[in-house]
């Protein structure tokens, strides 16, 4: 079976109730997505199973749930006012907008502001060539604070925050001396994050709104090149252990001219978000990041001037963020290994990685998605084989009732066995259980597994056990 692109996904996404297009009914949002009754329980397993293995799972982790909208000076410092800019080039012709950095660069040309200039370079949309000279866009959504407006009042601006990481530094000093930490451990978080791209598009892969899982993990310099290879692999195969192929996902090491201001080297996480294209190269796309920071933001977030040329002198912070060593009796900046992925984008990669086609005995095509149990948003339903049985469905009914505690469940009977079990299979639940004439009189039911459809008679005094423990394995 060919690998399933995005299209097929949106399809599904849309008619089984897991994204659906915002705003719809007004004619939608550019490239807005609300998580639908199926895809918010997919998108909070992410997060969940994320959460329990970045924090709950080491002994060198904290978390922190910080504030959308900080103090202007965070950007400031951070370099996002100047820095965190796209370039934007528009076609004159169809007032297109396009990202420079993602147009192909003809040969010949040294760059694509050169190949601009020369009428080399294609509009996306139209194909002309009358294109302008790009111009850095700055990505930050303003917004303004009390009821000055913005543009009467400098100090009512305000940003909501394009990444969660800046929440993370500035509560930094406060998280280690209230949990007295010693280096090194981690902060971790999970939130939203905004940014005006100027490129939106590909479903829920880039949109304007969406939600970062990201860790900052804080150790002694000279420590960072071996964390940065390990939290690499340890990223990768978290991916792997629930679900992705990895034949899929491949790594990136970034060059010196794409790396971010404050990174001293990045490995991206690809996945292969576009099989259907023919340039191998641009079936792949970013996943994740591993970025070195450096010790970049808890230096220029620090009161204390820090080089000869005063280029990280800060008179605005009342802190300075180092950190004292005991042991050596030293003190210094602890440099940061920052693994940030985004949560939509994982949900886009374990909906396509799970997505298969099956053929039944009949010869009509089913879909299944194979999603990790962990991650499914319904773990079990429970389905009378005749919904005109009062006490067959009576009992359905209160086996979900009593399942439901434990594990999210559900009941169908609006359908013939088939029809349901095929409901079941295209959303992902790993496990059916089915309450037939015989239930009645041996107190147990059929457990039907996604996978291989096989069928398995249980007994109802044992069936959450049996559920679980098939879920855990
Ligand atoms: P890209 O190059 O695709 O714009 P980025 O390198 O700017 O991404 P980071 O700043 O490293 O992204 O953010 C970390 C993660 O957050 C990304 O790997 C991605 O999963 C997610 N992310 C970033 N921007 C968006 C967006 N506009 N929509 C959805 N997810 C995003």
């Amino acid at each position: 079976m060919a690998a399933p692109n995005i299209e097929t996904i949106v399809s599904l996404a849309k008619r089984r109730g897991f994204v659906f297009p915002s705003s719809e009914i007004y004619g939608g949002l550019g490239s807005s997505w609300d998580y639908a009754p199926l895809g918010v329980e997919l998108a909070n397993n992410v997060k969940a199973a994320w959460w329990r293995w970045m924090v709950y799972e080491r002994d060198d982790m904290e978390g922190l749930d910080s504030s959308i909208i900080l103090n202007r000076k965070v950007w400031k410092y951070s370099g996002h006012e100047d820095t965190f800019s796209d370039p934007l080039v528009d076609c004159r012709n169809c007032q297109n907008r396009m990202r420079a950095d993602k147009l192909d660069l003809p040969a010949g040309f040294a760059s694509i502001e050169e190949a601009i200039r020369h009428k080399a370079v294609k509009c996306t949309n139209c194909g002309e060539t009358d294109l302008t000279e790009p111009r850095p866009f700055n990505l930050m959504f303003r917004t303004q604070i009390g009821a000055a407006s913005a543009e009467d009042d400098p100090n009512a601006l305000a940003y909501l925050r394009p990444e969660t990481a800046q929440g993370i530094f500035i509560n930094y000093l406060n998280v280690q001396t209230a949990m007295r930490r010693k280096l090194p451990f981690g902060i971790a978080q999970i939130g939203k994050s905004f940014r005006n791209e100027v490129t939106p598009g590909n479903f829920i892969f880039r949109t304007r709104e969406f939600e970062q899982m990201e860790m900052e993990y804080f150790v002694r310099p000279g420590e960072d090149d071996a964390a940065l290879n390990f939290w690499v692999k340890a990223c990768f195969d978290w991916y792997a252990r629930l679900g992705i192929n990895p034949d899929n996902l491949k790594l990136y090491e970034q060059p010196k001219k794409e790396l971010a201001h404050y990174a001293k080297r990045t490995v991206d996480i690809l996945y292969r978000f576009f099989p259907e294209r023919d340039d191998e190269t641009k079936r792949w796309d970013e996943l994740m990041g591993i970025a070195n920071r450096t010790d970049f933001d808890l230096k220029t977030h620090s009161k204390k001037p820090e080089d000869a040329e005063g280029k990280r002198l800060n008179p605005d912070s009342t802190e300075d963020l180092s950190y004292f060593d005991e042991a050596s009796k030293e003190r210094f900046y602890p440099f940061v290994i920052e693994p940030a992925a985004g949560v939509n984008r994982s949900v886009l990669a374990f909906l396509m990685d799970a997505y298969t086609e099956r053929e039944t005995d009949k010869g009509e095509k089913r879909v299944i998605l194979k999603l990790h149990p962990q991650l499914a948003p319904i773990k079990v339903a429970v389905l009378p084989l005749a919904k005109n049985k009062p006490e067959i469905v009576g009992m359905a009914r209160t086996l979900k009732h009593q399942l439901q505690p434990h594990l999210r469940a559900v009941y169908d009977d609006t359908g013939g066995i088939g029809k349901l079990y095929a409901r079941q299979d295209e959303i992902g639940t790993p496990f059916c259980v089915t309450v037939d004439h015989e239930s009645l009189e041996d107190e147990a039911v059929t457990v039907r597994d996604r996978d291989t459809w096989e069928q398995q008679r249980v007994k109802i005094g044992e069936l959450r056990n049996h559920l679980m423990k098939r879920l855990k394995n």
